[in-house]
């Protein structure tokens, strides 16, 4: 296969070559190859795209709805017909097995941009008051900063409104996946957004993410990815008292009631941890069980996880595929042995000698049952495939089990009974719940409480993240508006 080297940037509508000759390598996680090369880019890049995107604000801010509808459906028409290429650079780029490439990784592209269309097309710009109008308006230069483990979807979810609400951005993918994010900003181009109006710089947290968040022409950032580089994130924009929306780490609780078919339940809760490999912010990971039911429960468990495929992303029949990059693989290995010292042993089975894992960075799946929710592997955001449950005695303790943690991102509650079903989604300290297997849906706000983060994404609440409100007084209506 033959190599991509990404040296060039995406700055005024045109690829620009990197000011700076610190490279990264591009390795496929699935068998620790180099597949290509990308440039990490440093301040006077970040410079170049900021001034960029100040300019092209000047005029990008007052073109209409319509012709911000107009690039998004150009951008939707082209991302379908590139659509193959997404699939294929994600697997190559981050591990994730080709079917879920294809059925939910790269489809986050289509559903976020058409669920930006939609809320669009259905919100009000100006909104009369009696005395008073209320304008939203751009907030105007966006630092967009995103992770690697649902790589468009994150890229998606921040340019897209960013661009509905008339606003000019600067975009630092993860350095973990540039191959995609590549793609996506030649769809930005070949849909004819005007130069300037969206701009990429490759880089890490140190060369690019922290010129752009604390770059004194940049009036927001997005960030997307740990709760430690989000705080670094806010700390390097308070002086310049820029917006910071961020959408950090968790420790989602799965809470299961006694009530339930625990036959067809458990299964479920398993996958809600170990889909993606288990790199999903919102990965169910403790799962908050009956003690009189733990036993069995573990059993379902620790069939439904030693069942997985794992192996070749590229199979189509692989559920589970390699950890992302070399970092994640250490973090989650150490998380592990780490455990092992303080006596924790999983249920599961590990991984065997098979010769075709034997390179890549996999992980089989892990369950460690009977924890204490002040245990490290119940605690700790391990961001890979480990699953911690936890017996509870009453369902208040279930409650305080859940809540007991520093993230708030999303809880998972499963109860046959549908008052307790709604009593458990009440008593959740989280921003999103599901109810009995619910999906999420991309029309409603994705974000957490606690130190899961302060913004919320999707649909019309991830329009709102980059609007700015002004009250418009004044004593004839027509001025107003
Ligand atoms: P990360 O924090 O290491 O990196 C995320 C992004 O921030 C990357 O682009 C990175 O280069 C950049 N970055 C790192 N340090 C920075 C700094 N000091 N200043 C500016 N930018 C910096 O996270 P990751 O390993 O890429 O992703 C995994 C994390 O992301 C997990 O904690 C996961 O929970 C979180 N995540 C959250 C959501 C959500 O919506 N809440 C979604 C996906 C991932």
């Amino acid at each position: 296969m033959s190599q991509t080297i990404l040296d060039h940037f995406y700055i005024n509508g045109s690829w620009q070559p990197a000011e700076t000759d610190t490279v990264q390598d591009i390795i496929n996680p699935a068998n620790g190859e180099t597949i290509g090369r990308v440039s990490l880019g440093g301040q006077n890049d970040v410079d170049k795209a900021v001034a960029a995107a100040s300019t092209a604000f000047q005029s990008f801010r007052k073109t209409s709805v319509d012709e911000r509808l107009a690039l998004l459906n150009s951008m939707l028409d082209i991302y379908r017909a590139r659509y193959d290429d997404f699939v294929l650079a994600i697997t190559h780029e981050m591990g994730a097995p080709i079917s879920l490439s294809r059925d939910a990784q790269a489809y986050c592209g289509i559903e976020h941009l058409e669920a930006t269309i939609k809320a669009v097309e259905n919100f009000d710009f100006v909104e009369s008051h009696e005395n008073y109008a209320l304008r939203h308006e751009p907030i105007g230069v966006c630092g967009l900063i995103t992770p690697w483990n649902w790589p468009i979807n994150q890229i998606v979810c921040k340019v897209a409104p960013a661009l509905a609400a008339g606003c000019t951005m600067v975009l630092k993918p993860s350095e973990y996946a540039a191959l995609s994010a590549q793609l996506f900003a030649e769809v930005i181009d070949a849909a004819g957004v005007p130069a300037g109006v969206f701009n990429m710089v490759f880089g890490d947290g140190v060369s690019v993410g922290a010129p752009l968040s604390s770059h004194p022409d940049v009036d927001m950032v997005s960030f997307t990815g740990s709760t430690a580089a989000g705080i670094a994130v806010a700390q390097a924009a308070a002086p310049t008292v820029k917006r910071v929306a961020q959408e950090l780490g968790g420790k989602s609780p799965i809470v299961v009631a006694d009530d339930v078919n625990l036959e067809q339940v458990i299964p479920e809760c398993v996958s809600l941890c170990m889909d993606n490999t288990g790199q999903s912010c919102n990965a169910g990971t403790r799962l908050i069980v009956p003690a009189h039911l733990h036993d069995r429960i573990v059993e379902l468990a620790v069939a439904a996880a030693e069942s997985y495929a794992v192996g070749d992303p590229m199979n189509e029949d692989t559920q589970i595929g390699p950890l992302a990059n070399v970092r994640q693989f250490e973090k989650v290995t150490s998380l592990l042995k780490q455990a092992e010292k303080e006596g924790l042993n999983p249920a599961t089975r590990q991984i065997g000698s098979e010769k075709e894992l034997e390179n890549g960075f996999f992980v089989a799946p892990t369950i460690f049952a009977g924890l204490k929710n002040d245990q490290l592997i119940a605690r700790e955001e391990v961001f890979g495939p480990v699953l911690a449950i936890l017996p509870y005695q009453t369902i208040d303790e279930a409650i305080s089990i859940a809540n007991d943690t520093p993230y708030g991102l999303s809880a998972y509650v499963y109860a046959a009974d549908e008052a307790l079903a709604a009593q458990l989604a009440g008593d959740m300290r989280a921003g999103m719940v599901h109810v009995n297997g619910a999906p999420l849906s991309p029309d409603a706000p994705f974000g957490g409480y606690k130190q899961s983060g302060n913004g919320r994404e999707w649909g019309r609440y991830g329009l709102h993240e980059f609007l700015e409100v002004k009250a418009v007084m004044a004593t004839t209506k027509d001025s107003t508006e």
